[in-house]
């Protein structure tokens, strides 16, 4: 592979697996220096640490609740202590919610905004000083269709990704000047815990017939689009909200 992003410094958050793990292994395999941003599967981050640094790539895992103010400030701290200003940052970490309005409590609907949406707010903060003085910065919230279009008994993670997507236009516009590239992918349905989670082997089948490419998307899918949009020859691209839903209408 090209090592197109050698000397560049990227954070992605959420990649002790799915589809974080994969955008980790691909601009890893790109010559970025990686941060894999882990909560609770230690052991994955471990793993994934280990084989990237047997390939020979440069990688560094941290743990932080994307969530909490204090726990990105020392992400950022232990990165920058380490190599240096995060440049390229995927805002990944996320978590879902199946649940009718009226069954959702107050302290559901919190977590999903906190993890959701406050964490790229977050994590663009304290990102984005460094990437103004450099005049350089590329930024990529994965948000999902869902955000786009909504889904039943998804309101909340719906709408925390509709949040996500009105954050990264915004924060396009703002930073543009600056040199900062912010684009959003929006993934329909990924083969990854997540969805495993929600719906069984017949409903994903299902769910496969009614995609006109025939499948679910796989983490690779996505990481493919960052990396396109990570790359030079994405320069040009900003404030782009990118479906990654192989051709899906709801
Ligand atoms: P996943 O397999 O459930 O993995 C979620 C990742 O997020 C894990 O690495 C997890 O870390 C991390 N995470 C959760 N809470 C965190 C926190 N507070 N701080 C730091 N990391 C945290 O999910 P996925 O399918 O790969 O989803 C990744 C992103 O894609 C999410 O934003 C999701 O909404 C979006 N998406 C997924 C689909 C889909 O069908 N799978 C579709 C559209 C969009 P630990 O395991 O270490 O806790």
């Amino acid at each position: 592979m090209l090592k197109y992003l050698e000397g560049h410094i990227c954070l992605v958050t959420g990649s002790s697996r799915g589809i974080g793990a994969q955008i980790a292994r691909s601009v890893a395999a790109a010559g970025a220096r990686t941060v894999i941003n882990y909560f609770s599967s230690e052991q994955k981050a471990m793993q994934l640490l280990a084989e990237l640094t047997e390939q020979g790539y440069q990688v560094m895992a941290v743990q932080a609740d994307v969530s909490q103010s204090h726990e990105v400030e020392d992400m950022f701290t232990r990165i920058e202590a380490k190599w240096g200003s995060v440049d390229l940052l995927v805002n990944n970490a996320g978590i879902s919610l199946k649940r009718l309005v009226t069954e959702t409590r107050e302290e559901e609907w919190q977590q999903v905004m906190d993890i959701n949406l406050k964490s790229a707010f977050l994590c663009c903060r304290r990102a984005l000083p460094a990437m103004v003085r450099n005049r350089y910065g590329r930024i990529i919230n994965i948000a999902s269709i869902w955000g786009l279009r909504g889904a039943s008994c998804e309101s909340v993670y719906a709408a925390s990704k509709g949040g996500l997507i009105a954050f990264s236009r915004s924060l396009a516009a703002e930073m543009g000047p600056s040199g900062i590239n912010v684009n959003v992918v929006a993934p329909g349905p990924v083969e990854t815990d997540m969805l495993i989670q929600e719906l069984d082997n017949d409903e994903r089948a299902v769910l496969s017939e009614d995609i006109p490419l025939g499948r679910l998307a796989s983490p690779d899918d996505v990481a493919s689009a960052c990396l396109f949009l990570l790359s030079p020859a994405a320069s040009y691209i900003n404030g782009q909200v990118l479906g990654l839903d192989g051709g899906w209408k709801v």
